[in-house]
C-alpha cells in the first residue's frame, strides 16, 4: 500500500468544496456518472479501432445503494484505469483542475457562483460535496504490463491510499461513503430523482435498482384477453437514442410528439409543430424545438428548453443562448461548443453565441415560412396560437421582422387572414382619409365594441381582431414600420372622424342652442373624465357616442403592460362625448320645455351611451334599469 500527498498549492480544497458549494451538491452525481459514460464510450471508440481485446460484454453503468453501510456506487465497464493513470488523472489533473475551480469560484458574485456551479463541474472531485470517503476501484481495459487493478481512497484531507486490488472485471467503481449531512443521497427517491434530471438521455444505458412491470404471459384468460403477469426487471434510467440525436429523415411526426411527452410528462397538450436542428459548421449543435400550445399566461410557458451539452443535462435556464422570444418554445438544445465555464454576463456577449443565437432564429423563421409557403390552410389555422411568439419576435428583433414580414397574418372581425400587403390592397382604396393616409382600423374585443365595429362595417370599412396579448405594442411597431399609416380602435372616434373623407356637414344645432344644451348633460356625467363635443352626423347615427381617444388609451394599455410609463395607469380614463347635432332625438331634447323633463331624456341618452361601452355599472346601472321601465309604462 502506498500513502501519497495530493500536490496542495494554496489550501485544503475540500472544506471549500463542502462549504461553499452548498446549494449546489446535487451535481456530484451528473459528474459521476458523466465520467462513466465517458469512459464507456472511449471504450466503444478504441474497440472500433481493434484496439480492446476483451469482448465489451454488457456496458450498462449501474448506481447502487447501500444505505446499511452508507454507500452510493457508481459502476461503469468502460476503459479503467491503470495506476499511473490514476496518479495523473486523479492526483494530478483533476485534483488541479478542481483546485482552479475553487479559485476562480471564490471571487465570483452570488449570481456568477450558481452560473458556475451549474455550467461547470468539479469532476470527480465533486464527490467530497458528499462523501467523507471516496474510494476507486478500478482495472484498465490494457493488457500486459503494470495492468493489475488498482484501488485508491481518499478521506477528503490532500492525504490519500493507492494500492493493488484483486479486481477481474474491467472498469471503474467509484464507492461514496456518504458523509453525515449528505444523507438525503441515500434516498432512493432523491437519487431517482437526480439521475432523471441529469441523465435522462445519457448514451449509455444506466441502471438503477429494478421496477415492476406487467408483462404478458403468453396465454389467454377465459374471455380470450392476453394474461398478464407483475414482473421485476432492471430500471433503466435513460433513453439512450433521445430523437434529437437521430436524422430527421429517420423520425415520423408521431416520434416528434412522443419525445415531446418524453420531456414534459406533465404536459397534456401537443405541440403545433417542431422544427429540428441540425448544424456541424461553424459550430456544433443539434436540437428540436417545439412550438407549444399558447396559454393565457406565456409567462408560465417561459424557460423549458433544456440545454444539454453531449446528452448531459446542463441547465434549463436558456437566457442569452435563444432569443428572449424564443424561450417561449419547448424543447432540447444540444452543443458541446456553447461554453458552460463561464458566467452568464459572459455568455451573452460571446460572438459563438451569438451566431448560435442568430441561427436558431433563422431556422425558426425559415421553418414558419415553409409552413406559409405550402401549407396556408395549417398555417391560418395555428396562426391565433403562433401569433404571440411571432410578433414577440417581429418587435424584438430586427432581422426576425425582415423574415416575418411576409408570412405574418392579420385576421379581420370575420376570421378572414390577410399578410400585411394582402391586407394593405383590401383597405387601399376605401379606407385612406382626405390626407391619403391609409386607416387600419381594429378592435381589442369584438363582443364590447359591437356597435363600433357594425359602424365601421356599415360604411364598407374592415376592422382587424387585435385582442391578443402583445397587440398593443405590436400595434405601435408596425405604425413605425408602415408608411403613412395610422392604427385606430373602432371606438376611439366617431368614425367619419376616425377616416375623414370631406369637411365636417353643417350642423342644425347652433352655438345658443349648444350652449344651453351642454350644461344639461355636464349634470350626468363627471367633468374630469369626459369631454363634450357636438358633431355633425348623419341622422341614422346615435344620439350620443361616447369613445375613447386613441393615444391616452393605449398609453395607460402599454403601461398595464409594463410599458415603462407607471404613472400613466394612474390616470383616470378619459372618453368624449359625442351629442350628434342632426339627430331629431337631440332636437327634441332641446325644445323640451319641462326641465325635468328634459333632464330624464338627456341623462337615458348619455347611459344608453355609456352602455354601450360598458361604462355603466353597479347603482348608475340598476337606476337606469327603472327608468327604463317606468319609461316603457308611459
Ligand atoms: P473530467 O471528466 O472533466 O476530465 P474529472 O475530474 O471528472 O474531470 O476526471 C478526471 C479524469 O479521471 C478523467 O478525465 C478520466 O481520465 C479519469 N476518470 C474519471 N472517472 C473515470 C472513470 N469512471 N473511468 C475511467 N477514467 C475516469
Amino acid at each position: 500500500m502506498q500513502k501519497g500527498t495530493i500536490n496542495v498549492q494554496t489550501e485544503n480544497i475540500f472544506p471549500i468544496i463542502k462549504k461553499f458549494l452548498y446549494s449546489d451538491h446535487e451535481i456530484f452525481l451528473r459528474e459521476l456518472v458523466s465520467n462513466a459514460v465517458d469512459a464507456t464510450q472511449k471504450l466503444k471508440t478504441l474497440a472500433s479501432m481493434g484496439k480492446v481485446k476483451d469482448e465489451l460484454g454488457d456496458l450498462t453503468i449501474h448506481v447502487e445503494l447501500d444505505k446499511k453501510n452508507k454507500q452510493l456506487k457508481v459502476i461503469d465497464r468502460g476503459i479503467g484505469m491503470t495506476a499511473e493513470e490514476v496518479d495523473k488523472y486523479i492526483n494530478q489533473i483533476a485534483f488541479s483542475s478542481a483546485e482552479e475551480f475553487v479559485k476562480k469560484y471564490k471571487g465570483k458574485s452570488d449570481a456568477d457562483k450558481n452560473a458556475l456551479i451549474g455550467h461547470f463541474g468539479l469532476g470527480f472531485y465533486s464527490a467530497f460535496m458528499v462523501a467523507e470517503r471516496v474510494e476507486i476501484r478500478t482495472k484498465t481495459y490494457k493488457k500486459g504490463g503494470s495492468t493489475k487493478a488498482v484501488k485508491w481512497e481518499c478521506d477528503g484531507s490532500p492525504e490519500f491510499t493507492m494500492g493493488e486490488l484483486d479486481k477481474q472485471d474491467r472498469g471503474t467503481e467509484i464507492i461514496l461513503h456518504i458523509a453525515k449531512d449528505s444523507e438525503e443521497f441515500l434516498e432512493e427517491y432523491r437519487v431517482l430523482n437526480l439521475l432523471k434530471k441529469y441523465s435522462k438521455f445519457l448514451p449509455v444505458p444506466i441502471q438503477f435498482g429494478t421496477e415492476k412491470v406487467s408483462e404478458k404471459t403468453g396465454k389467454k384468460d377465459k374471455d380470450g384477453n392476453d394474461e398478464y403477469k407483475e414482473v421485476e426487471k432492471p430500471r433503466i434510467i435513460n433513453n439512450t437514442k433521445p430523437a434529437w440525436t437521430q436524422k430527421p429523415a429517420e423520425l415520423k411526426d408521431e416520434d416528434y410528439k412522443n419525445f415531446y411527452r418524453e420531456l414534459y410528462p406533465m404536459n397534456f397538450d401537443e405541440p403545433l409543430f417542431h422544427i429540428h436542428l441540425n448544424v456541424d459548421y461553424p459550430f456544433n449543435l443539434t436540437g428540436i424545438l417545439y412550438f407549444p400550445k399558447v396559454k393565457k399566461n406565456i409567462e408560465v410557458q417561459r424557460d423549458k428548453i433544456q440545454l444539454y451539452s453531449n446528452q448531459v443535462f446542463v441547465t434549463d435556464s436558456v437566457e442569452g443562448i435563444v432569443p428572449d422570444f424564443l424561450t417561449l418554445l419547448h424543447g432540447v438544445i444540444d452543443s458541446p461548443d456553447i461554453p458552460l465555464n463561464v458566467s452568464r454576463s459572459y455568455l451573452q456577449s460571446d460572438a459563438n453565441v451569438k451566431k448560435i443565437s442568430n441561427h436558431i432564429m433563422k431556422k425558426v423563421s425559415d421553418k414558419l415560412e415553409e409552413i406559409f409557403k405550402n401549407n396556408r390552410e395549417d398555417f391560418e389555422a395555428k396562426w391565433d396560437d403562433i401569433k404571440v411568439f411571432i410578433e414577440y419576435g417581429m418587435i424584438s428583433e430586427e432581422k426576425f421582422y425582415e423574415k416575418a414580414e411576409k408570412f405574418a397574418l392579420f385576421k379581420n372581425t370575420e376570421s378572414k387572414y390577410f399578410t400585411f400587403d394582402e391586407y394593405k390592397k383590401h383597405i387601399e382604396k376605401t379606407q385612406q382619409d382626405k390626407d391619403k393616409k391609409l386607416i387600419y382600423l381594429y378592435t381589442t374585443d369584438p363582443d364590447e365594441q359591437h356597435a363600433f365595429i357594425e359602424t365601421a362595417k356599415a360604411r364598407g370599412y374592415d376592422v382587424l381582431e387585435m385582442s391578443g396579448v402583445l397587440d398593443n405594442h405590436f400595434i405601435n411597431a408596425l405604425e413605425q414600420k408602415f408608411e403613412n399609416a395610422s392604427f385606430a380602435r373602432v371606438d376611439a372616434d366617431i368614425i367619419d372622424k376616425l377616416i375623414k373623407k370631406e369637411e365636417d356637414q353643417p350642423s342644425k344645432l347652433n352655438e345658443k342652442d349648444q350652449e344651453k344644451l351642454k350644461p344639461v348633460f355636464e349634470k350626468f356625467v363627471k367633468k374630469e373624465s369626459y369631454n363634450i363635443t357636438f358633431e355633425s352626423l348623419s341622422e341614422t347615427d346615435q344620439p350620443v357616442i361616447i369613445t375613447q381617444p386613441e393615444f391616452m388609451r393605449r398609453m395607460k394599455d402599454m403601461s398595464k403592460l409594463g410599458g415603462g410609463m407607471d404613472y400613466m395607469g394612474n390616470m383616470p380614463d378619459t372618453y368624449n362625448l359625442v351629442i350628434n347635432s342632426n339627430h331629431p332625438l337631440i332636437g327634441d331634447i332641446l325644445k323640451e320645455g319641462d326641465a325635468s323633463k328634459q333632464e330624464n331624456l338627456v341623462k337615458q341618452v348619455t347611459d344608453l351611451a355609456r352602455l354601450s361601452q360598458n361604462l355603466l355599472k353597479g347603482q348608475e346601472l340598476t337606476d337606469f334599469i327603472k327608468r327604463s321601465v317606468n319609461m316603457i309604462g308611459k
